[in-house]
């Protein structure tokens, strides 16, 4: 087949799934599950050696029994770096593309065109409720090694958006003539992690102008989870419409945005559960816990039961747009939660506490110092020992905790945040490193 026959299959594939209802999605998946777990089995070293050792099926009556295959964690992908999981020849791979974790050993990531181009039409699909022709969108986010850039990058092409591919923290472009090109070019698009978006508002205001006049309209948001108050004010401080993607280094995109903006899961490439993180027991529907994914359809790098280190719930509620396949609700990273005096409160919850309280701004960091929670907030209005015990007083209220909540200069916070990849995941360490380098 040729790429473009490849093309027509996965955009032929894909409305196939958009219209069937729950039932025929579940019968759908079990086939394409059965064929995937065959594939897996025979043809990935990883998989081949655990089938041996564990006498796994080769085919399962039905989607539960899934769970009798072990979880497939990132220290697995990590120990078969780089190629440990590969199910095709190398010949047949179109794209590599590698993360490092905290540990700094990095995983690997591959697939073949027509695992490329199955991902890309999604994402083309979801995009096009958002941009047009019309549309110059500047790509801020990183493309060395990763595949989501040049994702989005193709899928806004296809659309005839004018893309504009700046990248992110490289010598090119470096922000400085970030922003100077979208004072002379206009984007109507960005996309970047929301942190980003709020600080690039920053650098225009600093260098003395409105970043209203550049005219952007929306944000297409990846890499970061926010609560609700913090995306209110990103676009209340832009006045643009925001919309997000989620999707991982391994698998590319895994949710995507319909017409109403809701996030539905990409269950024409994957069968997704929900499990309790400390016991793996899978959870009933609706429930937050970790999301576990199996490729269905994989041809490059086939993941069985894959934890994605993601909290999460599954909604069972239809969309109206009419999709099959069920919205995500994103709670952030399993271990981002703050644990403090036996008491573990997830970073958005906490977050939304403290930036729902008004007075306060757009930044905080939060983290524990002597086992007491330690917050770091941006004030916006002049009362800032005042805003503070508001601030803490939610967090009693709330959570049920005592801390200690200071004000922290915008400026501060934002020397912190230029040399991140990610400045959404500011830490408390952060903002010391930079008052050391200060003093
Ligand atoms: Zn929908």
């Amino acid at each position: 087949m040729t790429q473009d026959d490849l093309r027509r299959a996965a955009l032929k594939e894909m409305a196939r799934v958009e219209y069937f209802n729950r039932q025929e999605l579940a019968a759908w998946q079990l086939d394409r599950l059965n064929k995937q777990l065959a594939h897996a089995l025979a043809s990935s070293s990883f998989y081949r050696a655990q089938k041996h050792a564990l006498k796994l099926p080769t085919s399962l009556s039905g989607l539960d029994l899934l769970t009798q295959f072990p979880f497939t964690t990132k220290e697995d992908l990590r120990d078969q770096y780089p190629f440990g999981f590969l199910a095709t020849s190398q010949r047949e791979l179109v794209r590599y593309g590698e993360s490092t974790g905290t540990s700094g050993r990095p995983t690997s990531s591959f697939f073949t065109y027509e695992d490329w181009i199955r991902g890309n039409v999604w994402v083309e699909a979801a995009l096009r409720h958002y941009f047009s022709p019309d549309d110059l969108v500047f790509i801020a986010i990183p493309y060395e090694l990763t595949f989501a850039s040049y994702d989005i990058d193709r899928a806004l092409e296809q659309q005839g958006c004018t893309v504009v591919p700046v990248g992110t923290l490289n010598q090119i472009c470096p922000f400085s003539r970030l922003i100077e090109m979208m004072r002379e070019l206009h984007p109507t698009g960005l996309v970047c992690t929301p942190t980003r978006a709020l600080r690039l508002f920053d650098m225009l205001v600093e260098d003395g102008h409105d970043p209203l006049q550049v005219g952007l309209q929306k944000l297409l948001y990846v890499g970061e989870t926010c609560s609700p108050s913090k995306l209110r004010k990103i676009a209340e401080t832009w006045k643009i419409k925001l919309v997000t993607a989620y999707g991982s280094t391994e698998t590319n995109s895994l949710a995507l945005p319909c017409c109403y903006g809701k996030s539905h899961l990409s269950e024409g490439r994957y069968f997704f559960e929900v499990i309790d993180d400390i016991s793996g027991a899978r959870l009933p529907a609706g429930q937050m816990g970790e999301l576990v994914l199996t490729s269905l359809c994989s041809q490059a790098m086939p993941l069985i039961r894959y934890r994605t280190g993601d909290l999460v719930a599954i909604e069972e509620r239809p969309c109206g747009c009419g999709s099959p396949r069920r919205v995500l609700r994103h709670h952030g990273r399993i271990g981002e939660a703050v644990e403090v005096g036996g008491a573990i409160v997830q970073k958005l919850t906490l977050e939304e506490t403290i930036l729902a309280t008004p007075g306060t701004g757009t930044y905080y960091a939060a983290g524990v110092r002597d086992g007491v929670l330690h917050v770091m907030v941006e004030v916006t209005e002049g009362r800032a020992a005042e805003v503070c015990q508001d601030v803490r007083e939610a967090i009693r209220q709330a959570h049920h905790l005592d801390c200690v909540v200071e004000p922290v200069p915008r400026r501060t916070m934002m020397a912190a945040m230029d040399s991140m990849l990610k400045p959404g995941s500011l830490q408390l360490d952060d903002l010391e490193r930079v008052a050391c380098l200060k003093t």
